[in-house]
């Protein structure tokens, strides 16, 4: 049932199904009036990331530009934290506080976000914020899938011109494929770099294998500096090393082969990231063209800003996660280290591995190598349209290169 927002300030307008499809996350355009426009908008089926780049940002990436290559076009990079951070929000809030204030300046009629689904607080739940304190209910990180695109229907129906959009990669490709025709007046696309998703379900099969009591977990995040932490309801907060979380205990199939395989980890045609991978613990902005300038000056003074750092080198960590991803997609179990070895390591790694930017682009790298080897190893014919010239230039260092048919 449609939720009023006069009292609330959030609207969640009724969902029509999903069309079944093969590599689909749901992003909402299979549930709208024309759903065979998923052909044209669709991250899985024929992206062009060099005609989408050029037509949000003026020009498509320039990998003689340092990181371009690996992050997408931009025009600055910022490690960056509200200097009051907000409850409840994934890092300091950035990207809810960025709606709050789009709307409290009347720059937008609405801001289309997800929130936690009141029958389970990590499913998410798009919706449409009209009243800047509503923002505060689309703090935090939902895992799994929001047919977000679904809302821009009702939007332009309840007579939304001017929208703002908190999306994930998958979600702003089709967005942008589709921006023309949607003829909004004015759009604002803050995106959130995104990677390993699935669906909620599996996702509370993780939790399980991390807490005896799951369902008080609040909060996950898998920090730059090799930890995931997690907080409970009553306040406690677990920091766990990378090398000790049970991945290897996880089905072969709990991630899907979307997110294995998806080529925008950065969200490169938004106007602005706003993730925290190059942040060395704060986030991380990427502020993509003369929008994303908008949106980072709506924040003044509330913003600390510096430069990103860089340390480490990364070629032999994405060197040996080639080869685990070479034994998964092949259907082998992956290489656990053995036990011993792990607090050693998990001690060494934030102090020595790669971090800041060199973090951020070995996360890059390994998922270039995911998508590669996945999709030879499960949909071959898939590699020749899905895959763009840029991430074959990504993994061409660590030995992969095109084969015979797999490209353009
Ligand atoms: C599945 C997933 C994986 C991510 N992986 C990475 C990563 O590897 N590296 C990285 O730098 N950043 C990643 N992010 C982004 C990161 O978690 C933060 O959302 C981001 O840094 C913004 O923090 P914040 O405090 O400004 O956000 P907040 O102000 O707390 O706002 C969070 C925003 O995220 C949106 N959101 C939450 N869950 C979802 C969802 N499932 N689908 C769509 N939108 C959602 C909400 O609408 C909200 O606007 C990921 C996000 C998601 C959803
Ligand atoms: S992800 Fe979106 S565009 Fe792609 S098939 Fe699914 S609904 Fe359609
Ligand atoms: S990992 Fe990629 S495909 Fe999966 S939800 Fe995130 S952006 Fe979409």
């Amino acid at each position: 049932m449609a939720c009023p927002d006069g009292a609330s300030g959030l609207w969640v307008p009724p969902l029509a199904a999903a069309a079944p499809r093969g590599l689909c996350t749901d992003c909402g355009i299979s549930r709208t009036a024309e759903p065979k426009r998923c052909g044209q908008a669709c991250q899985f089926i024929a992206p062009d990331y060099p005609a989408r780049e050029a037509q949000v940002h003026g020009r498509s990436r320039d990998p003689g530009r340092r990181d371009e290559l690996h992050f997408g076009p931009f025009r600055r990079m910022l490690r960056a934290s509200l200097r009051a951070p907000l409850a409840g929000a994934q890092w300091t809030g950035i990207a809810t506080r960025l709606g709050e204030r789009l709307l409290q300046q009347g720059l937008v009629d609405a801001v289309l976000a997800v929130a936690p689904d009141p029958t389970d607080s990590w499913r998410p739940m798009p919706v449409l914020v009209t009243e800047p304190a509503a923002m505060a209910q689309c703090r935090g990180m939902r895992m799994g899938y929001a047919p977000l695109l679904a809302l821009l229907e009702p939007a332009r129906a309840r007579g939304f011109r001017r929208l703002a959009i908190i999306g994930i990669p998958c979600q702003v490709y089709a967005l942008r494929a589709l921006e023309r025709e949607l003829g909004f007046e004015r759009l604002y696309v803050i995106g959130t770099p995104c990677s390993d998703n699935t669906t909620t379900e599996r996702f509370h099969e993780f939790l399980a294998l991390l807490a005896e009591d799951p369902s008080t977990i609040t909060y996950l995040e898998f920090r730059a500096d090799y930890h995931v932490e997690l907080r409970f309801r009553d306040g406690r907060v677990r920091e766990i090393p990378f090398l000790q979380l049970p991945i290897s205990k996880l089905p072969a199939d709990f991630f899907p082969l979307t997110c294995r395989t998806c080529v925008d980890y950065t969200n490169v045609l938004a106007d602005l990231t706003v993730g925290y991978m190059g942040g060395q613990g704060e986030q991380w902005l990427l502020v993509r063209n003369q929008r994303g300038e908008e949106l980072v000056a709506l924040l003044g003074e509330e913003l600390r800003a510096t430069a990103p750092g860089s340390a480490g080198k990364r070629h032999n960590a994405v060197a040996g996660f080639l080869k685990n991803v070479e034994r998964a997609a092949g259907g082998l179990p992956l290489r656990a280290m053995p036990n011993w070895l792990r607090p050693l390591m998990g001690w060494l790694m934030p102090r020595v591995g790669p971090r800041g930017l060199e973090f951020a682009r070995t996360r890059v790298e390994m998922k270039a190598v995911e998508t590669v080897l996945h999709l030879r190893a499960r949909h071959p014919r898939r590699l020749r349209h899905m895959v763009p010239a840029h991430v074959w230039a990504l993994v061409r260092p660590y030995g992969l290169v095109p084969r015979e048919g797999e490209r353009r």
